[in-house]
């Protein structure tokens, strides 16, 4: 066998809300943590050209279905996070009592330890308004929802959300990975993990790619937190099959429709909504950057909308799809719409339209469709117990790929959670092992 490298006790793979948490927990009670990113740590400014690099780049962070539907995920620090509408949405605490994680406790702790509250009317956009009038008018059961957002460092009429908050008002899973880090964990990124290593049945550590070079790392504890696509992948290459498959990815498309008494297009997104839970759909008000509008206006063969800012209304309709579908060899994304998911996806377009005409709106028109929530590739029950590990000791997983049934909401404050219930879970097995408990460390009760 090769020499060992530097020894942890946690590697933790992938800088999301999933590998952010349990970075931050484990650190916070001394752990010696080392957290693999394959994306960069670059500054936030709000420049649109590092949500093109992290989220748009082909066969990377952007795949593209069959029914041309643009499948797209954050490579960065923070993950997706980064660049998220900041909708925080109550986890499906039921869903995952049935597959046997209890959370209960967890959606307390997380919600002190983030900012969770419906933004002030002040904040709100001027469409955000239109939408939330025009709905509870025509008797949608409409209200405004929970954001991850510092209102205080807040601004009206921004539309910076998308592209990365600079104000530091928008919380995101970097905010721990910072926690982390001033914890004294290690990060390395630009680390693209391949696979984990195994040795009689138990997780070693990683083989990662830096700078050209293939490195290897030990810890006692490997936590994957690559992403409801990156996980399923270097599971397969560590020897784990079947994982990958019959996945959700949450599609939605935009709505918009011109309101000549409405001036700014600009504002923070998803600050209402209207769940319609028995029907799988999901609509919110939706502002976003006049270039993501022309972006998707030019996509759809509507090139001419693409002028049209100030005075457009945006909705999106977000469903529920059904499980299916696969990851390929390389991160594609293979999965058809089936028939039950266009009815929902078509329901939410007459929904937004009914709501768009009622407010006044003419030229309704949408977008292509495109997905942002790929989940359950790997799920609980199936191919992990109910503390998330593998078949192999000493390998877990955290993040949307665990989610064991489709939920066709929000994802990442049910990750924030199971984050947080998964490091009690380990530093509690650490302490029925002293020698590995560093003196000064203290356990959750
Ligand atoms: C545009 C957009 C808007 C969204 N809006 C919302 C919202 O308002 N509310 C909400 O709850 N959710 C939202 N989501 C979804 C939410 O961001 C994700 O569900 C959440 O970030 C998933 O967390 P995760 O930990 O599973 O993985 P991710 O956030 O995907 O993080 C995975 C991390 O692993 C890294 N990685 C991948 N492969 C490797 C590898 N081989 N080696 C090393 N590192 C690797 C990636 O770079 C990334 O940093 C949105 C997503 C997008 C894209």
């Amino acid at each position: 066998m090769e020499p060992k490298q530097e020894e942890f006790d946690a590697i933790v793979i992938g800088s999301g809300p999933g590998g952010a948490t349990v970075s931050r927990e484990l650190s916070q009670y001394g752990k010696k943590v080392l957290l693999l990113e394959w994306g960069a740590y670059k500054p936030v400014t709000g420049n649109p050209k590092n949500l093109i690099l992290d989220c748009f780049m082909l066969g990377k962070s952007m795949f593209v279905t069959k029914n041309l539907l643009a499948m797209v995920r954050g490579i960065t620090t923070g993950g997706s996070s980064l660049y998220y509408c900041a909708l925080a949405v109550d986890p499906p605490v039921e869903m995952l009592k049935k597959h046997g994680v209890d959370i209960t406790k967890e959606v307390e702790e997380i919600k002190s330890a983030v900012p969770c509250s419906p933004l002030r009317d002040d904040l709100m956009s001027q469409a955000g308004k239109v939408f939330m009038e025009s709905a509870l008018d025509l008797g949608y059961d409409c209200k405004k929802m929970n954001k991850y957002i510092y209102q205080d460092k807040c601004r009206a009429e921004c539309d910076l959300c998308l592209l990365g908050c600079p104000h530091e008002a928008k919380w995101t899973a970097r905010d721990f990975v910072d926690e982390a880090l001033e914890n004294g964990a290690k990060m390395v990124n630009g680390a693209k993990v391949s696979r984990v290593i195994v040795e009689g049945g138990k997780a070693v550590g990683v083989e990662y790619k830096h700078e050209k070079q293939t490195r290897k790392a030990y810890a006692s504890k490997v936590v994957l937190a690559a992403g409801g696509i990156g996980s399923p992948m270097i599971l397969r290459e560590s020897g784990i099959d079947g994982v990958g498959y019959d996945f959700f990815f949450d599609p939605l498309w935009f709505m918009w429709g011109k309101i000549d008494r409405v001036t700014s297009g600009k504002g923070i997104p998803m600050t209402a909504g209207i769940l319609l839970q028995d029907e799988g759909v999901v609509l919110t008000d939706h502002n976003m950057p006049h270039m993501t509008k022309a972006i998707f206006d030019v996509q759809g063969l509507k090139p001419h909308k693409a002028f049209s800012y100030s005075n457009m209304v945006p909705i999106q309709a977000k469903v529920r799809d059904g499980l299916s579908g696969r990851i390929g060899k390389r991160g594609w994304v293979w999965k058809g719409l089936e028939q039950r998911d266009w009815q929902k996806l078509n329901a939410g377009y007459e929904h937004a339209k009914k709501i768009l005409e009622n407010a006044g709106a003419t030229g309704i028109y949408r977008s292509p469709l495109m997905a942002a929530h790929p989940g359950g590739t790997v799920k609980i029950g199936e191919f992990l117990d109910s503390d998330l590990k593998t078949e192999y000791d000493n390998l877990y997983v955290c993040d949307a790929s665990v989610i064991p049934d489709e939920m066709g909401l929000p994802p990442s404050m049910a990750i924030l959670c199971m984050g947080k219930r998964l490091s009690k879970h380990l530093l509690g097995q650490e302490k029925a092992a002293p020698a590995k408990v560093a003196a000064t460390v203290s356990t959750p009760s």
